[in-house]
């Protein structure tokens, strides 16, 4: 099998994996995975959802050597990214690992501020984990600017990261926590000169935007959907901004980042048709935004850990025809400076680009 296609078996269908690298429980992403180095690619894949028992792969461990299997046939060898930095603790006593943690092969990530506003509200994305992990203990509240400076400098150092990914939780104030996004953004650059992404919801002010250009390298504004009936029933949050604001706000971060520079989650396996998944990429890569498609990962303890992610076969054909309308548009991974594009982890798009 080509390793994109098997990418793409294993963000859909997880893999069985011995208990030492099952990966993070929660998170705002796509958490509960492990990363899998396969050939020059690398894939977020489901290890602790329960669909994984179903898995027809698992890994073993021979030898030195972690072999992934499907129905106990050899397929082929699998490396794990090694994060050293995540061994270390700052002065105060807070482990590495709860401030940021490695992504992908890379890239370092956080998400800054570990509340979000809609948590405790019908308004909460239905997928989401963000508050989970901070319950469990497995991470803390907001990172400060000189924690995540410090962890970035030993990542760099220790791990050879080459950029880095800054989510948050939408705040309660009009800025949507950008104005703490552009301070840590600022800190970590001053500390290591590293390509930055972060990520946002569209603020009513477009202005705010523009305060990130300085330090910020590439952003993300997620629609998640494009299906108004899917947006009202899994991100009502998302489903109160018009598709204008995020328009607007793709079009001003083009002007500001540049083309493929700016990207959009979109989701498959929420329930939507694969033409609004299709449309919405053509919309989004006609602006120069990458479609950042990626197949649903039910977390544990999210409100929807029962769902399956979309087939393999599904998913197949939809990151092919995408990747036809990237040719054509010319917006591609391979340009992006920063974040989940250039990781790449969570889709296979760039795969089949
Ligand atoms: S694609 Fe984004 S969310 Fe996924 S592992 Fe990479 S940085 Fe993390």
């Amino acid at each position: 099998m080509e390793t994109r296609a098997l990418k793409v078996e294993l963000l859909s269908l997880g893999a069985r994996v011995p208990v030492r690298i099952k990966g993070r429980k929660a998170g705002a992403g796509p958490a509960a995975g492990g990363m899998f180095i396969i050939g020059d690619t690398v894939a977020n894949v489901a290890t602790q959802s329960w669909f994984v028992a179903q898995s027809p792969y698992h890994l073993a461990f021979a030898h030195g050597r972690y072999r992934l299997m499907k129905n106990g046939e050899f397929v082929t060898e699998v490396r794990f990214p090694t994060a050293k930095f995540q061994t270390l603790k700052t002065a105060e006593g807070i482990p590495y690992y709860k401030i940021a943690l490695l992504h992908g092969m890379d890239c370092l990530a956080t998400t800054t501020i570990q509340t979000c506003v809609y948590w405790n509200t019908p308004l909460r994305c239905r997928f989401c984990a963000i508050e989970l992990s901070l319950q469990s203990g497995a991470t803390i509240a907001k990172k400060t600017p000189e924690q995540l400076a410090e962890v970035a400098r030993a990542a760099k150092l220790l791990d050879q990261v080459t950029h880095v990914t800054l989510t948050t939780g939408t705040t309660a104030t009009p800025d949507k926590g950008i104005e703490h996004l552009v301070t840590v953004a600022r800190a970590i650059k001053t500390a290591t000169g590293l390509p930055i992404h972060v990520q946002f919801e569209p603020p009513k002010d477009l202005t705010i935007i523009d305060r990130l250009a300085d330090t910020v390298d590439t952003v993300g504004i997620h629609v998640e959907s494009f299906d108004r009936t899917v947006q009202s029933a899994i991100t009502p949050c998302k489903a109160n901004i018009p598709l204008e604001q995020y328009i607007e706000a793709w079009k001003r971060s083009v002007s500001i980042f540049g083309e493929s520079q700016v990207s959009s989650f979109v989701i498959a396996g929420l329930g939507e048709h694969d033409e609004s998944i299709i449309e919405g990429s053509r919309l989004l890569a006609e602006l120069g935004v990458y479609p950042f498609i990626v197949p649903l990962r039910p977390i544990g303890g999210s409100m929807l850990e029962h769902k399956r992610p979309p087939s393999p076969e599904r998913m197949r054909p939809l990151f092919e025809t995408v990747a036809d309308i990237l040719r054509e548009t010319g917006v591609s991974w391979q340009k992006c400076k920063a974040g989940c594009v250039k990781c790449r982890a969570c889709s296979a798009l760039p795969d089949y680009e």
